[in-house]
């Protein structure tokens, strides 16, 4: 089922059943074949100028769908339409030209670029690989880009390592904006930032996204920073969507009890959200992608979980209009419930 995007235009990406499975054999000292279910079955899409948000913990899968978007990683199965081409059977270059409209920036700045280049020619590559500017049209097109994202003229010539994590960052955004994208995969881009640089990163980007008309995939572990920037959330849970809303509708009532337990590590003033809130985080660890659990694979670590839960997988379904919850008992969570055993409508089961 996909989480569709809004307009009326059709979406700028629409990504339907994407599956990426891994051969896991080196992870398992090879005794024998095993299969990693890193992104099992994943639908969604984004409008033009839209931010969609994509949250989980860590080893989710969020980070695999955004390479799987970009062909860092071969999809299993699936697929991908970018401004309405089929994204996966695009080749040579067709290729090449719709990847300039799809570009990524990643967690680490430092990681991401070259440290023996200077800056101007990190900025200014994608310019020589597209064929899109030489000589003084060129040298002029990185100053500008470099003002775009707020560093100076007098960077051009440092290296990635005299630069500060917040400027490092600016550079990836201006690398990426160099091919004049419409759509950006923002792979937990402020992650390694300080917050007070967090901040200034992201209005850089909400910034751009007014100027330029840009459209985000947002990746990131934190639900506060997610809330910011996005106008949809979907919320991945061991390789698969467990809900997805307006971010204003999903922070203020989550009707899937992992959403609501994620909250808890990620503090939102609203009193209705605190009231609800569950002591505690999420428990136990996720779980493997190798082994992923029977039926709903949240029910080892869900409060609610009942005998159902554990044998017949909940579908992504449409609970209200824009609203989708993978859940067989999300009108618990509607109807006031939370997820703790004193306020759960029904006894939970527990599960070992
Ligand atoms: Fe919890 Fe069951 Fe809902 Fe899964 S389907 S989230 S285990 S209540």
């Amino acid at each position: 089922m996909t989480v569709p995007a809004r307009s009326a235009e059709g979406p700028l990406l629409d990504v339907r059943d994407l599956v990426v499975h891994f051969d896991a054999r080196a992870a398992m000292f090879r005794r024998g074949r095993q299969t990693a279910r890193a992104v099992d079955g994943v639908s969604f899409s984004v409008d033009a100028g839209e931010t969609l948000g994509l949250v989980g913990e860590s080893g989710c899968g969020k980070s695999t769908t955004g390479r799987a978007l970009l062909k860092l990683v071969k999809p299993t199965a699936g697929s991908v339409s970018f401004q309405g081409e089929d994204l996966l059977a695009t080749r040579g270059r067709d290729l090449k030209r719709l990847r300039r409209g799809l570009q990524a920036v990643f967690q680490d700045p430092y990681d991401s670029l070259n440290p023996r280049m200077r800056i101007r020619d990190i900025v200014g590559e994608p310019l020589i690989i597209h064929g899109l500017a030489t000589g003084a049209t060129r040298r002029r097109q990185i100053l500008e880009l470099m003002e775009r994202v707020g560093l100076s003229e007098d960077l051009a010539n440092r290296l990635p390592a005299e630069l500060s994590g917040g400027q490092r960052q600016r550079v990836g955004i201006a690398r990426a904006l160099a091919v004049n994208p419409s759509f950006i995969v923002c792979d937990e881009a402020v992650s390694a930032l300080d917050v007070s640089v967090q901040a200034q990163v992201l209005n850089l980007l909400r910034r751009l996204q007014q100027d330029l008309g840009l459209s985000y995939l947002f990746i990131s572990h934190d639900l506060s920073v997610v809330r910011h920037v996005s106008d949809r959330v979907a919320v991945m849970y061991a390789g698969k969507l467990a809900e997805s809303a307006s971010s204003e509708v999903l922070y203020a009532r989550p009707y899937h009890p992992y959403t609501l337990s994620i909250l808890a590590a990620a503090p939102v003033a609203d009193p209705d959200v605190e009231r609800r809130r569950p002591d505690e985080p999420v428990t136990g660890e996720a779980p493997s992608p190798v082994h992923p659990p029977s039926g709903c694979r949240f029910h080892p670590r869900c409060p609610l979980a009942q005998d159902r839960c554990r044998t017949e997988e909940p579908e992504l379904v449409e609970v209200e209009p824009g609203r989708w919850t993978a859940c067989h008992f999300w009108r618990t969570l509607k109807d006031g419930g939370g997820t703790t055993p004193a306020s759960a409508p029904r006894a939970p089961v527990k599960v070992s």
